[in-house]
């Protein structure tokens, strides 16, 4: 593969050119690893930044049909959008989350959108990697908009919110005054709560959810990197196309704020240093993955169980082995 070629047509905003790339960044082999690292090396270089703007939501909240609306909504206005998934249970399910081909219908249509779905991974960390790699890929290609969905399990929502600018958590109405076992950690992520279905009867009781959480919010710590508001609870209903353009209105005053005030770059700048303790992390977790690690590490298991070796010493002795290689 001609990755000079390759890099080309991706600056040029070629969708194709771009589903490949992809595909090369998400394969494991070795050779593929090293072209990906030569692609996003050179395609670091045009210094393109997009709005990150990460979703999140539990299944049947709505999550699909707010990305059709909402991205169709964006292109209307004359943005590029691409559409992207980390869904750590999709290698259980067999699915993936944009997988489903009847998803985002209109959407797919659009010359000026991007939908690729999840990879399927059986660890985070893989597809996290992975994910990451192809928001570059799709901000070199010139995207104005990335979303990147998630579903609400385990830590995927930390994974999505440490590559986004921006948060949204999606929500559905609820009866009476719970607040839908929403987790305290996914709340403080949220930049801004969307409540929706909010037509039809389902409209009054989105109404009194959306209070119900903005008065959550508020009890929340104030982050001083925000604008007085913020994190912000509104209504929409993805299915009528109401309330889109307000929501987008909101994240816009977000983001102007925190570009101005230099929280932008710093957000980047965490990130990017978040990413590279985890990249190392990981490879050195997959330092003991290898067939022989995996063995030598049976080997002094045993040993510690039968009381030859305390596992203090047998960490230290796997560790100095490890180091020599
Ligand atoms: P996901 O699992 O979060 O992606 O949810 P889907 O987008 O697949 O939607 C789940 C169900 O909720 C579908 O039957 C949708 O038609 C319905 N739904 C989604 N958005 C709205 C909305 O704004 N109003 C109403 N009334 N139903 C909606």
């Amino acid at each position: 593969m001609d990755i000079g070629q390759l890099s080309d047509k991706i600056l040029n905003g070629d969708r194709r050119a771009l589903a490949r790339a992809i595909t090369l960044v998400e394969s494991g082999r070795e050779d593929h690893r090293a072209q990906a690292s030569e692609l996003l090396g050179r395609l670091a270089g045009a210094n393109r930044q997009a709005l990150r703007i990460g979703l999140s939501g539990t299944p049947g909240v709505g999550k699909s049909t707010f990305i059709e609306s909402f991205g169709m909504f964006l292109v209307q206005s004359g943005l590029r959008v691409a559409v992207l998934a980390v869904d750590p249970s999709s290698a259980r399910s067999g699915g993936s989350i944009l997988g489903d081909k009847t998803r985002m219908e209109r959407l797919s249509r659009e010359r000026n959108a991007f939908i690729r779905p999840s990879p399927s991974q059986s660890h985070l960390g893989g597809v996290a990697r992975r994910t990451r790699e192809a928001v570059a890929l799709c901000e070199a290609s010139g995207f104005d908009v990335i979303l990147i969905e998630t579903v609400g399990v385990g830590q995927s929502e930390t994974v999505v919110a440490e590559m986004s600018d921006l948060f949204l958590l999606l929500l559905a109405p609820a009866g009476g005054d719970e607040l839908q076992g929403v987790k305290r950690g996914i709340m403080e992520m949220a930049d801004v709560i969307l409540v929706n279905k909010a037509d039809g009867d389902l409209k009054p009781v989105a109404i009194r959810t959306c209070a119900d959480y903005a008065g959550a919010l508020r009890l929340l710590r104030k982050r001083p990197q925000d604008p007085e508001g913020f994190p912000k609870a509104m209504t929409v209903s993805a299915v009528e196309e109401q309330g889109l353009a307000q929501a987008w209105d909101e994240m816009q005053t977000l983001i102007g704020w925190r570009r101005d005030n230099g929280h932008w770059d710093r957000r980047r700048a965490d990130q990017a240093c978040y990413w590279f303790d985890q990249e190392v992390r990981h490879a050195l977790l997959a330092r003991l993955e290898t067939a022989q690690a995996r063995s030598r590490m049976g080997e002094l298991a045993a040993a510690v169980a039968q009381g030859e070796k305390s596992p203090s010493v047998a960490a230290r002795d796997m560790l100095a082995e490890l180091e020599q290689g």
